[in-house]
């Protein structure tokens, strides 16, 4: 091990490795507070304890040093709030236990099948629909063979989407088994990647990365997770320009959050900075009632207002589709 002593801080836009920054993010919250200037009474032993506080240091560089509301910190922040009980707000709020057929596989949807393909990610988000998520029994825990199996036993699949967790933190050799796999699949046409890790983590599209996903057999569609206009940063948007150049299709999924993204400006903002860099916003997800959330949740009257709001001053190619997930629903559903 040549690099045995690894400096905590390092001076911004020095490039790392993405697995040494994975290595460095924050995973306490006293250290990202600190870093921040801020108080350590702003966290909450409680919800750390029930999901840990898990920040890239390159995502915590886009907070305001001193602003206990920052919107970034907000998505990341272990408060109190969480370990409320809430009526309503349960541990498998999206029907993924009845949907999963095996081997990480969730089929709900006509011709598409969702794989979990880990129970990692580059960030925790508190309000996270898959927080409590069973990884160690629903998961696909590194099979692919099972994966491909289960799949292939799925009648009328013609997309596969990989998800988790975050399916960009598995390295690339991995990655590229199952991409390679799931091209020969009979009948897919089509493989779509959600991934939160580009936003808080640019880095990980390094050349291997880019290269890979340039190079997948089949057209390929990724689905960004990207809440706040701070968040689409320059960094990003160099490392999403390849993939678009190959003709990868770029989209992004955004949660509607109290205290994050629950005003217009911010929305329409959001859109924009997508648009800047050749994303465009897919969904605006209404919160899934997942245990310890409750607190990010905005009324579905208030919803619906913004989506209207945006709707009447951005084209409608940057207006996102507002939607909730209904369990047993054959499809998202218009809110
Ligand atoms: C959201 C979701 C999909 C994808 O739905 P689209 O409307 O195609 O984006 C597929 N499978 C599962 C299990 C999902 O939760
Ligand atoms: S990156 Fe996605 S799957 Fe991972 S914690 Fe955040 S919302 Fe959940």
């Amino acid at each position: 091990m040549k690099d045995a002593m690894i400096p905590l801080s390092f001076p911004p836009g020095q490039p790392r490795g993405w697995q040494r920054q994975m290595a460095e993010a924050f995973c306490t919250p006293e250290a990202l507070l600190a870093f921040l200037d801020l108080p350590p009474e702003r966290a909450a032993g409680c919800a750390q304890q029930a999901f840990r506080l898990k920040v890239p240091r390159y995502y915590a560089g886009l907070m305001t040093p001193g602003d206990p509301n920052d919107p970034l910190l907000r998505q990341v922040l272990p408060l109190a709030d969480e370990c409320r009980q809430a009526p309503g707000f349960v541990t498998d709020p999206t029907g993924d236990q009845s949907a999963s057929r095996g081997a990480g596989v969730l089929h709900k949807y006509r011709g598409r099948a969702l794989v979990v393909t880990t129970g990692a990610c580059a960030v925790h988000c508190r309000y996270c629909f898959r927080r409590h998520f069973p990884y160690g029994e629903t998961g696909a825990r590194g099979d692919w063979q099972a994966v491909i199996d289960t799949l292939a036993a799925e009648p009328g699949l013609s997309e596969v989407i990989l998800s988790g967790g975050d399916p960009l933190v598995l390295e690339d050799t991995r990655l590229a088994e199952l991409l390679t796999a799931l091209a020969r699949l009979p009948g897919i046409r089509r493989l779509r990647i959600h991934t939160r890790t580009p936003v808080v983590l640019p880095d990980r599209l390094d050349d291997g990365l880019t290269r890979l996903l340039t190079d997948c057999p089949l057209p390929l569609v990724v689905v960004l997770h990207a809440n706040h206009p701070r968040e689409i940063t320059e960094e990003l948007a160099d490392r999403l320009r390849p993939l678009r150049r190959a003709g990868i299709t770029l989209l992004n999924q955004a949660v509607l959050l109290v205290g994050v993204n629950d005003d217009a400006d911010t929305l329409a903002e959001l859109s924009e900075r997508l648009h800047d860099c050749g994303v465009l916003p897919y969904y605006l997800h209404q919160l899934d009632r997942v245990a310890g959330a409750a607190h990010f949740e905005v009324s579905d009257q208030r919803a619906r207002a913004l989506h209207q709001a945006l709707t009447a001053r951005l084209p409608g190619y940057l207006v996102p589709r507002l939607v909730q997930e209904i369990p047993g629903a054959p499809s998202k559903q218009a809110l």
